[in-house]
């Protein structure tokens, strides 16, 4: 899925091998149909319909459009699923990511913006104003599918298990009537876990500059850009989001990610539906208060953390 492993871990007494499959089955066609890099996915047909008015597409991908654009308004566009165009020119698509020049940015940015994106729920359409405009749903698709196959899980009957995309994931029930525990990774370590959740029935989804970025000039360039200046976002390490769905983590996570520390914590404690642990450049870490009773940090952490 978009070049990430998914794992589905679960515990029951029967059989269940048909449920899994459905649930590997939906995660695949959430990756057929919004993975840009797939040249017949529904996506690169949407951005080559650019500037052409609304274009048909199926339910799963108009859903996924509509949160995106909703988390965008919601976080003053810090989350903007256009910007396709942006990533190209960074080349983050490839695995040769490259520092733009300062002009191509800014000329870049001219087709990108959120608010230049249309979605019709009613009939499952969707128009990119401008030509050259492009979505890329990499920052909430995955938690997406996490999310349709908790649903089938659930369905076939499964009560404990996770469904895990890269470190975005859903853990529903409890392990052996305890919660499970998820660790949060080391930005600089990342074998190493910072802290261990304890969880149930919640999603949690990480973002960091330490996935998939370059150096340069003794500069690291990641993947994580801001709309507002068409650069990679600075001041976090890592954002980490708890809520009731994941694909709302996964945006989320990213969003905050963007905002930088202030901002994000704002935006947390007006939004007290989701908990977050951001980890800053000088490796200080701050967590929502509601996260107090369910964490425990690793020793050398302890002392760095602040509760807001
Ligand atoms: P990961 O894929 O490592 O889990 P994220 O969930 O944070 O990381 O998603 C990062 C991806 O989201 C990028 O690779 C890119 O496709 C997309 N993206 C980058 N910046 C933004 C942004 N400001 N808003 C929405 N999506 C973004
Ligand atoms: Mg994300």
């Amino acid at each position: 899925m978009m070049g990430t492993v998914i794992e589905i871990t679960w515990i029951s007494t029967k059989k269940h091998t048909p449920v899994i499959e459905n649930a590997y089955h939906a995660i695949h066609f959430v990756d057929s149909c919004m993975n840009p890099d797939r040249q017949d996915s529904e996506l690169a047909r949407i951005n080559a319909h650019a500037g052409m008015g609304f274009f048909n597409v199926s339910p799963p991908t108009c859903r996924v459009i509509e949160e995106g654009l909703r988390i965008g308004k919601e976080t003053g566009g810090a989350f903007d699923i256009s910007l396709f165009p942006l990533i190209h020119l960074w080349g983050f698509d490839t695995k040769t990511p490259h520092l733009p020049q300062e002009s191509s940015i800014q000329a870049t940015l001219k087709k990108t913006g959120y608010d230049k994106v249309v979605c019709d729920p009613y009939h499952h359409r969707v128009m990119l104003k401008k030509t050259g405009m492009g979505l890329d749903l990499g920052g909430i698709a995955k938690g997406y599918a996490v999310d349709r196959a908790v649903s089938l899980l659930r369905a076939g009957g499964l009560k404990s298990f996770i469904v895990n995309a890269g470190g975005d994931l859903y853990c529903a029930g409890r392990h052996l009537s305890r919660p499970w525990l998820i660790g949060i990774q080391d930005p600089d370590h990342p074998r190493a876990v910072i802290a261990i959740l304890s969880l149930s029935n919640r999603a949690v989804a990480t973002s960091g500059d330490y996935e998939n970025y370059f150096v340069k000039g003794g500069v690291r360039y990641h993947h994580i850009l801001d709309p507002a200046t068409g650069y990679p976002a600075r001041g976090l390490r890592s954002v980490t989001v708890l809520s009731k769905t994941t694909m709302d983590a996964d945006a989320l996570a990213t969003a905050l990610f963007v905002m930088g520390k202030q901002r994000a914590i704002h935006w947390l404690v007006a939004h007290p539906n989701y908990a977050g642990v951001f980890v800053d450049t000088g490796l200080n870490i701050f967590a929502s208060l509601s996260l107090k009773n369910l964490t425990k940090w690793a020793k050398r952490i302890k002392s760095h953390v602040t509760y807001f």
